[in-house]
């Protein structure tokens, strides 16, 4: 969290359009932006921008979302920061390999932009996930 006691939120997302909108809904919102459009460099910036929360597509370029998701919850330095997946039409067996990978959760994709914007806050409030399905 910066001074000015806005929450950072870092956006791992290799989409164009995707990206475009989760950016300007979360901002709208007034929530600090950091982006990464691949997985190696999502976990690059996790460790310089130290984020309150991580938005982590899983299909990504280079390194995809569940290996970085791994690689952040391996780091002390990044370990405890929560990411939450975003996948769209998620597998049974993709939501368990999520989780266990140190997923505090997951959004499915296409989102909802009101129920979208109540899950991040929701997270920041330290609400549950609600049965893990919107
Ligand atoms: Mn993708």
């Amino acid at each position: 969290m910066t001074d000015t006691g806005k929450k950072r939120i870092l956006i791992v997302e290799d989409d164009p359009s995707n990206l475009k909108l989760f950016r300007d809904i979360l901002q709208y919102k007034g929530y600090e932006i950091l982006e990464a459009t691949e997985g190696r460099e999502g976990v690059v910036m996790a460790k310089a921008g130290l984020p309150d929360l991580i938005l982590m597509d899983i299909q990504l370029p280079v390194m995809n979302g569940i290996e970085a998701t791994r690689r952040i919850k391996e780091d002390e330095a990044t370990r405890d920061i929560k990411v939450v997946a975003l996948t769209a039409n998620a597998m049974e067996g993709d939501k368990e390999r999520m989780l266990k990978a140190g997923c505090h959760d997951y959004i499915a994709k296409p989102v909802h932009v009101t129920e979208f914007l109540e899950r991040i806050a929701g997270y920041f409030a330290g609400r549950e996930p609600a049965g893990k399905e919107s």
